[in-house]
């Protein structure tokens, strides 16, 4: 490094261009020391995958934000790429699957795209798509070419902010028939972010494409202690290609660190559906708020569930995630 470049902003730089933190090295040295490997032969990305989390950026000029929107009312006003992986990094994490975030830009996923770009292999993409219109199965098609593995999909609000029409019977739309028959066509997951109510649609979803990668946010937004919605959840788990995101502690029980109160909920959801069904998020930068961490996040997986055997924390910090939205 040339003495006279200023050094933060450099270091900085390359830091995130590597991809791991220091500690993501460690965090994970298991799996690096456990083989024999020539330094070359070591995993590029040996942390963990954080398997959702949004961005977005002051650049509102390059990244427009729906018209619905004001710059001013962004909130944080920024959540670049790069200050999420300031966060991530030094905990071990160094991959992330970002999530189009509707309610500042809509059907635009430029940005989620641009970030997957400029960071290869750090970044893999879940896009929204308007079902609505024609072409699904070519336009899903150019997603995919751009880097994009899964399709966010919702009960109640399209991308552009207006209503579902009729949400109780949602996947019955023609749109949504097209855009779950390509999604399997194309090998696209489609990721439904839903509250409990809409699982059983889910479950005649998934029983009549079975081939689709179907990976629900956030536990179905069940919470701690509703026995019925987790019993609705894990009766999905008969799909065999169905997932679960173990993700949006700050949304659970206490809405607050150490979230140990979620672990029961997690264990039941692990006998359903396996820990190589599961993958942990954390819902940045949503988790970061009210006095929750990323940190106590990551923690929950990597060091407070006491009965995780090495694999299990392995399949669900890591390698759930890989194999769907990376490999
Ligand atoms: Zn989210």
């Amino acid at each position: 490094m040339k003495k006279n470049i200023r050094p933060s902003k450099l270091a900085r730089r390359e830091f995130l261009q590597a991809g791991i933190g220091t500690i993501g090295v460690i965090a994970s040295s298991n799996y690096v020391l456990g083989q024999e490997t020539k330094s070359s032969d070591k995993p590029k990305f040996p942390g963990w995958i954080d398997a959702h989390s949004h961005v977005w950026t002051p650049d509102t000029d390059k990244f427009p934000l729906g018209a619905w929107n004001k710059k001013s009312e962004l909130k944080p006003a920024s959540f670049t790429a790069t200050e999420l992986l300031g966060i991530a990094n030094p905990l071990g994490v160094d991959r992330v699957v970002l999530i189009q975030h509707a309610p500042y830009h809509g059907y635009d996923n430029s940005y989620v795209l641009d970030c997957a770009k400029r960071y290869p292999g750090v970044f893999s993409v879940v896009a929204m798509i308007d079902e609505r219109l024609p072409k699904v199965a070519a336009r899903l098609k150019k997603l995919k070419q751009q880097g994009t593995r899964g399709i966010r999909i919702g009960p109640t609000k399209h991308a552009d902010r207006t209503l579902v029409k009729d949400p109780p019977k949602w996947l019955e739309a023609k749109g949504q028939q097209a855009l779950w028959k390509a999604a399997s066509k194309l090998n696209v997951a489609i990721c439904p972010l839903i509250t409990p109510e809409f699982l059983p649609s889910l479950d005649v979803m998934c029983k009549q494409f079975p081939d689709v990668t179907c990976v629900i946010d956030h536990f179905g937004r069940v919470d701690v202690g509703q026995k019925e919605e987790l019993k609705q959840l894990t009766k999905l788990a008969r799909h065999p290609n169905v997932y679960v995101k173990v993700s949006a502690f700050y949304s659970k029980g206490k809405k607050a660190p150490p979230h140990l109160e979620v672990i029961p909920m997690i264990n039941q959801v692990i006998d359903a559906f396996g820990p190589d069904r599961l993958m942990w998020g954390s819902d940045c930068p949503y988790q970061l708020n009210n006095g929750n961490t990323y940190k106590d996040s990551v923690a929950l997986f990597e060091s407070r569930m006491k009965g995780l055997s090495k694999n299990d924390r392995e399949q669900i910090l890591r390698d759930t995630a890989k194999r769907v939205f990376f490999d």
